[in-house]
């Protein structure tokens, strides 16, 4: 048996993280045994649905390296095939036309609240012989009245919900359009769909696929509902708790690789192994290791595996992913040694590409922003005497290496008697305006000659001013 697996986003928003996590898993599960991945639109609500939630999902997949094997399918173009299957469940007395109209409905739903039952529609139109009144029909499964759906749940096990708790599901609606689970029903059949890996939020709505399902005469897919992501709050996650976006991940600096690499771990576990390549993820990944409680979504856990692959990437792929965050914070990338030897400089440093590119301004073009306070601090008048030597030894320094301008620091240092340290600070907010940045030769090198020597002629500037005033 082939494996089918199946992502139905309903593409009325963003590509929000739980989400995407169900489409790994459903990936994670098709790619282990060598199956397929479906993916599908549910788009039937026409108001919510948008062009630009279609571009979102596709982009937030594509940039995570979730690909598929079927589709996209729209549910808004197989309307013709839902409206056949409603019409051979009406032929063969699978599901009934009713009449009724809004108010009655309203006021059994009332009686019913009143009388302190679960409101349910009663069957008149399923009991009645002839019950057109004139009014526009919708169209209702005749549910079974009595017995039991046993939903064998992978993940939960045996959930059984008593038939009598259900009432007869509305399939289609007086327009005739199809309602949710009859087209969802009709997909996972046409489409093959073997396993139906999802939130457990749907979980209320498996007895009343299943008996659409059982009405058309089609086997039982297996299911596997998922505990949802909660906040550090225990509340289902959501957007008070932060960012819940794919794509604003991406915005904010994840790794495409981390952010799968943290879901894939975020209500699953292998052991106690929390680096996983996806190759590791594809052979290790199984439903029976699905974690039967819900998930906290933790930031500092996703930061952390974060820079788990900024720091072991091969540095091209890394510099691949960053340049665009350089590029977003105005830096020109033009020069791919210049941009590779940051990169490599900054790796273990930077939680996300986004502080990455922003604490790598110093290294690219003229300074653009420097720490008042920093400077305040460390260009005090004592040090403009080494400063200054430094800056008329590193004009005419060769090679412009980091190896050899140690040396030349360390001989500074010496010959005014301080203290590698006590140099080496002024120094670095001398070129690069801040107190933090990777080792100061690599620091210089990674300034350049030009720039060196302008930023140390300004804090020797800044040094006389203070002088001055005083
Ligand atoms: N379209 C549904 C959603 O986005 C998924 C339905 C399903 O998995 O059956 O929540």
């Amino acid at each position: 048996m082939t494996i089918v697996t199946r992502f139905p986003p309903s593409p009325t928003g963003d590509l929000h993280i739980g989400s995407a996590r169900t489409a790994l898993y459903n990936w994670l599960y098709a790619r282990r045994h060598g199956g397929r991945m479906v993916l599908r639109m549910e788009d039937t609500d026409r108001e919510r649905s948008t062009q630009a939630a279609v571009d979102v999902i596709m982009e937030g997949m594509a940039w995570m390296g979730l690909d598929y094997d079927d589709g996209p399918y729209y549910q808004t173009q197989r309307f013709d095939r839902y409206k056949e299957v409603i019409n051979d469940l009406l032929a063969r007395g699978k599901a009934y036309r009713c009449y009724c109209s809004r108010e009655r409905l309203d006021e059994l739903r009332a009686a019913q609240m009143a009388a302190k039952d679960k409101p349910r529609y009663d069957g008149l139109c399923r009991n009645h012989p002839n019950p057109d009144n004139g009014n526009p029909p919708v169209v209702r499964l005749a549910t079974p009245l009595e017995g039991a759906v046993v939903i064998d749940d992978r993940v939960r096990g045996a959930v059984t919900i008593q038939n009598s708790e259900l009432d007869d599901l509305i399939i289609a609606r007086s327009d005739g359009s199809p309602t949710y689970h009859l087209s969802v029903v009709v997909d996972d059949i046409d489409m093959g769909i073997t396993h139906v890996l999802r939130g457990d939020d749907h979980l209320n709505n498996t007895p009343r696929q299943i008996h659409i399902l059982e009405a058309i005469g089609a086997e039982r897919p297996v299911y596997a509902h998922i505990p949802m992501i909660n906040g550090s709050d225990g509340k289902k996650l959501s957007k008070r708790h932060g960012a819940v976006s794919v794509l604003a991940y991406r915005d904010d600096g994840i790794l495409p690789q981390a952010l799968l690499n943290y879901l894939a771990r975020l209500g699953w576990s292998h052991g106690d192994q929390e680096i996983f390549s996806r190759a590791e993820m594809i052979a290790a990944f199984d439903i029976e290791d699905i974690n039967k409680s819900a998930a906290t979504f933790d930031m500092d856990k996703l930061l952390w595996v974060n820079q788990h692959y900024i720091q072991h990437l091969p540095l091209d792929e890394l510099v691949s992913h960053a340049r665009p965050y350089f590029e977003q914070a105005g830096l020109d990338t033009s020069d791919a040694v210049q941009l590779a030897a940051v990169t490599d400089a900054q790796r273990t440093r930077a939680k996300t590409l986004l502080e990455m590119a922003d604490k790598s301004r110093p290294f690219f073009g003229e300074l653009t922003s420097l720490d008042e306070e920093a400077m305040a601090k460390h260009l005090m008048p004592a040090v403009a005497a080494p400063l200054r030597d430094l800056r008329d030894r590193l004009m005419s320094h060769e090679p412009w290496q980091a190896a050899g301008l140690h040396s030349l620091i360390e001989s500074v240092a010496a010959a005014h008697d301080m203290k590698l340290g006590k140099i080496a600070q002024p120094l670095r907010v001398a070129v690069t305006g801040f107190a933090a940045s990777p080792a100061i030769d690599i620091t210089l090198q990674l300034v350049g000659r030009e720039q060196c020597i302008i930023r140390l002629d300004g804090a020797l500037a800044y040094i006389a001013s203070r002088e001055q005033s005083g």
